[in-house]
């Protein structure tokens, strides 16, 4: 702001902060980036353990913004859920997701379900319902092949929109995915109130696996706890072949990490699906 109007702007300036300044200039940045194609997806494999066969794909958003030096989400997202842009941002990945897995069916990648990432704002303000059946309809996916990861953050809200909402989902078919579990305030009542198809261990219960035995023994109730609700339980953030042999273990069902692969742009997932597939 100093380089723009000397004395004018320093009452402004004064009362801003430069995490405040940054925020900004990558909202202003946010609300042309999908006009000006900015926006990537990229496919992290998602492995079912009992076969070894890829099951599917979480899509990540990248965004190429030279400017900004291509934030990662973890700068982007929370600028996208505060200034209201993450709901055009969202349809903009679900239509394109759902897109992308269509057009591998076409090819001899095999029937791979997408995981895409719901902001809580999405998900109370974005008429999130429309905007999964536009994309369902437009792209030709089941809708069983299309799962929706929200985090315990949203819960906290717990209101009968939500609960309304949330069944909606479901009856359209679409399978509901509790992310970062373990790492908010989840009560087990929502596990029942809401019910879930699928539940993600966060990284970090995953990552600790190899040096705490009280992981171990999270992790494994974790696991436990899903499968008594009936749910599918994946774990994230496996990075090395002991925390895969503990999860496989205790009856762990997905995984995904870098053992496997870092979330890639399409060209090299194809690649590295096609690899895996001869290994
Ligand atoms: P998340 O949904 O928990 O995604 C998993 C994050 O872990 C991703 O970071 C992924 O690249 C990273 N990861 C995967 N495997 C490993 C591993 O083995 N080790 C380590 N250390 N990390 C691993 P990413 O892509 O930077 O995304 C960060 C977060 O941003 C996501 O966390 C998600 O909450 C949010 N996000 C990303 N894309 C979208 C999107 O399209 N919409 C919304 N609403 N949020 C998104
Ligand atoms: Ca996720
Ligand atoms: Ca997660
Ligand atoms: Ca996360």
């Amino acid at each position: 702001a100093k380089e723009m109007g000397g004395d004018r702007f320093s009452f402004y300036e004064e009362g801003m902060s430069s995490e405040t300044e940054k925020r900004l200039e990558i909202e202003n940045h946010l609300r042309y980036a999908i006009d000006r194609d900015e926006f990537k997806l990229y496919y992290q494999p998602v492995i079912d353990l009992k076969t070894n066969s890829l099951s599917g794909v979480e899509v990540l958003l990248r965004w190429q913004n030279t400017d900004l030096r291509n934030p990662g989400p973890d700068q982007f997202i929370s600028v996208a859920e505060q200034s209201g842009l993450i709901i055009g941002i969202g349809k903009w990945v679900l239509e394109h997701a759902c897109k992308q897995v269509v057009t591998w069916s076409q090819t001899d990648l095999p029937p791979l379900t997408v995981a895409v990432n719901i902001s809580a704002k999405q998900f109370i303000d974005g008429d999130i319902v429309e905007s999964v059946r536009f994309a369902l309809r437009q792209s030709g996916l089941p809708a069983s092949r299309l799962e929706l990861e929200i985090t315990e953050g949203l819960l906290i809200n717990d209101t009968a929109e939500i609960r309304d909402t949330f069944m909606q989902l479901k009856k359209l078919g679409v399978h509901l995915s509790l992310d970062d579990f373990g790492t908010g305030y989840a009560s087990l009542s929502y596990l029942k109130r809401y019910p879930f198809d699928t539940l993600k261990i966060d990284r970090s219960f995953v990552h600790d696996i190899d040096n705490c035995n009280d992981s171990v023994t999270l992790t494994n109730a974790i696991i436990a706890m899903g499968h008594s609700f009936n749910m599918t339980v994946i774990a994230e953030g496996v990075e090395n072949l002991h925390q895969r042999r503990i999860l496989r273990e205790r009856h762990c069902d997905m995984v995904q990490g870098f053992l496997y692969s870092p979330p890639l742009p399409t060209d090299q997932f194809v690649s590295w699906a096609k690899r895996y597939a001869e290994m």
